[in-house]
């Protein structure tokens, strides 16, 4: 009914998958089919994501309407850029993911590379319902392209030797999926779509098997989510990357899944040090003509709501509809990305925000071998931070102490404490961090290694080689 229609507040969707298998370029296809016919102005370009509205999903997907059907619902798709897992581990707020769903991309050239494999293990881990887009199937050899059409009509009109040479590559990747311990069917074939990951081909150079994947992707959330869905007033809202933005200082990038926040609000994170409390002095989105290389890039509002409804920005309006935000206030440094944002209302008590923002890291340092023994950790964020500390929990490598953000002189002091106690694990794994010239040198000089890599399998690889190294 229309209540109910009002009520789901839009989907969050996350793209997922190994570097160069096209996610960048399927989103580009979704934006421009648009731009062609004329349908720019429903999406919105926000904060580490992309708004788009039904009305231009429902276009879309019309071709592909008579065979899967589904009801539209929801208002639209907020669909997150941000590539790697990282940005979807941190995609949390108090604990659970915001993510709705994910599309997990894989190059049916190359099938499954370390990161997509690194991306099955947490989907399945944080059970977040997913699809996988098979993607770059124009590459099989004589591919007769059809334009933005849905994937059986393509495949029907492909070649006997093309269709042979698309189904082993899809059987191969198949298998590959299986030996993940996860069953996998095109999705045209899944009879059992809870248990069984459905597969959607598609082409983001021609556009085909887009439409089914955006119609999947609108039912799977519908079905599986309404509960979740449901709008409420209460503030939800993470914080999905912190950073220093020119005549800002260091500001917050949120995703704002629920309610609505006002200049002026007291707000409460999660920082390194221990719990920040600060006042936000202004919430800012990208400018809508950015394009046009305006001099302010972002707009400045009063207040935001998460959108529920198409997000046309009238820019004059004082109650913008946004999901995507940055939020500038001070003392935001060491401020932990992957952490809940919450709001301070007259009738809260402080410390209890405080602590509640704090909770995951304290989890997290719970971790931390209690005999003093270990090497130092680092990431990027606290949901990569998490996936870094499973994975060696798993592999029995102790470790002492962990810290976020860029590695500094003052982590390299903490892990050269380890030089006496067990020289062996004097080192630093850090992932998908900077490392500071100066803790570099440090390092050098006090015989401290320092292992980096964007992929936890790669540091993985390298603790293990540089230790069989050392015994022999
Ligand atoms: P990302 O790293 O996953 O975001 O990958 P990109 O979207 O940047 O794509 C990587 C490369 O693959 C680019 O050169 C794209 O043009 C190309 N590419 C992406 N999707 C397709 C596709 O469906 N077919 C073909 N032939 N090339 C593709
Ligand atoms: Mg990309």
């Amino acid at each position: 009914s229309l209540t109910n229609l009002a009520r789901l507040r839009s989907p969050i969707l996350c793209v997922l998958g190994h570097v160069d298998t096209g996610k960048t370029k399927l989103l580009d296809k979704v934006r421009k089919t648009n731009v062609q016919e004329g349908e720019a102005g429903g999406i919105t370009q926000q904060i580490g994501a992309t708004f788009f509205p039904m009305t231009n999903l429902r276009k879309l997907t019309d071709q592909v309407s008579h065979s899967v059907k589904v009801d539209y619902k929801i208002p639209g798709l907020l669909v997150i850029d941000t590539p790697g897992h990282e940005s979807f581990s941190n995609l949390r707020s108090r604990g659970t993911s915001i993510c709705d769903i994910c599309v997990l991309v894989v190059d049916i050239m190359h099938g499954l590379e370390p990161q997509t494999i690194e991306s099955l293990q947490l989907l399945k881990r944080r059970r977040c319902p997913f699809l996988v887009a098979l993607n770059k199937i124009d590459r099989c050899y004589d591919w007769q392209p059809n334009k933005d059409s849905p994937i059986q009509d393509t495949l029907a009109k492909q070649k006997s030797h093309t269709v042979r040479e698309f189904e082993s590559r899809w059987q191969g990747i198949k298998g590959e999926i299986a030996s993940q311990g996860l069953n996998a069917d095109l999705y045209y074939e899944n009879k059992n779509p809870r248990k069984v990951v459905s597969v959607v081909p598609t082409s983001a150079i021609t556009g085909e098997g887009v439409p089914d994947l955006l119609l999947l992707g609108i039912q799977l959330t519908q079905k599986m989510l309404v509960d979740r869905l449901m709008l409420s007033e209460a503030l939800e809202a993470t914080v999905l990357e912190v950073k220093v933005t020119e005549g800002f200082g260091t500001t917050l990038d949120i995703i704002l899944v629920h309610g609505e926040l006002h200049e002026g609000d007291t707000i409460v994170v999660c920082g390194m040090q221990g719990p920040i409390v600060t006042t936000i002095r202004t919430l800012l989105t990208p400018h809508p003509m950015k394009e046009l290389r305006v001099k302010n890039e972002y707009v400045h509002h009063k207040s935001i709501e998460a959108s529920m409804a198409v997000a046309l920005p009238p820019v004059t309006s004082s109650l913008q509809a946004a999901m995507g935000v940055k939020i500038a206030a001070s003392g935001l440094e060491g401020a932990v990305a992957g952490t809940s944002l919450l709001r301070l209302e007259k009738e809260d008590d402080i410390e209890e925000l405080k602590s509640s923002v704090m909770e995951d890291l304290e989890e997290l340092k719970k971790d931390v071998d209690k005999s003093g023994k270990g090497v130092h950790v680092q990431a990027s964020t606290l949901g990569a931070l998490e996936a870094l500390l499973d994975f060696l929990h798993n592999s029995s490598i102790p470790v002492a102490s962990i810290n976020i953000g860029p590695v500094h002189k003052k982590d390299v002091i903490r892990a050269s404490a380890m030089l006496e106690r067990a020289p062996d694990l004097a080192m630093i794994l850090a992932f998908d961090v900077k490392i500071v010239p100066e803790a570099e040198a440090l390092a050098k000089k006090a015989g401290i290694k320092i292992f980096t890599a964007n992929i936890i399998y790669h540091l993985f690889d390298q603790f293990k080689s540089f230790m069989e190294e050392k015994k022999a």
